[in-house]
């Protein structure tokens, strides 16, 4: 469920009681998860993925793919539904992903690697994330 605006949180220490202690650390302190230990890496479960911090709308499943990378990968998003920010840290040159909605962290995107015909790999932490399982 998507938390409504005049629920969503407007200060770090209201994200902090809201959510878990690495769930903060991912999606508010721009933290990663190790890979492969996240519980969504594997999953082909139909439905939404939505962001655990708003509950916005953010990947179908039809999206996931399998990257062997160790995080869910995604190669397109709901069109709005994710903001793009330039991540210098680590020396290195990435594109930082964040939830459009409420600016949560969620990973990083790339593109040329040729995994699919949309060229784009969006490379999520897991508990950036939450299966709403298609009832269909
Ligand atoms: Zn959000």
């Amino acid at each position: 469920m998507s938390l409504p605006d005049s629920e969503l949180p407007r200060t770090e220490d209201e994200w902090r009681v809201r959510l878990s202690p690495e769930e903060f650390r991912v999606l508010r302190e721009h933290g990663t998860e190790p890979a492969w230990t996240g519980e969504y890496v594997d999953t082909r479960t139909p439905g939404m993925y939505r962001c655990r911090a708003c509950g916005v709308e953010l990947y179908p499943s039809d999206t996931k793919f399998d990257s062997h990378c160790g995080w869910p990968s995604f190669d397109d998003a709901i069109p709005g539904a994710i903001k793009e920010v330039e991540d210098n840290s680590l020396g290195m040159r990435r594109t930082e992903i964040r939830c459009a909605r409420c600016d949560s962290h969620l990973g990083h995107v790339f593109h040329g690697e040729g995994f699919t015909p949309k060229d784009t790999r969006h490379c999520v932490n897991s508990l950036s994330i939450r299966l709403d399982p298609s009832t269909a």
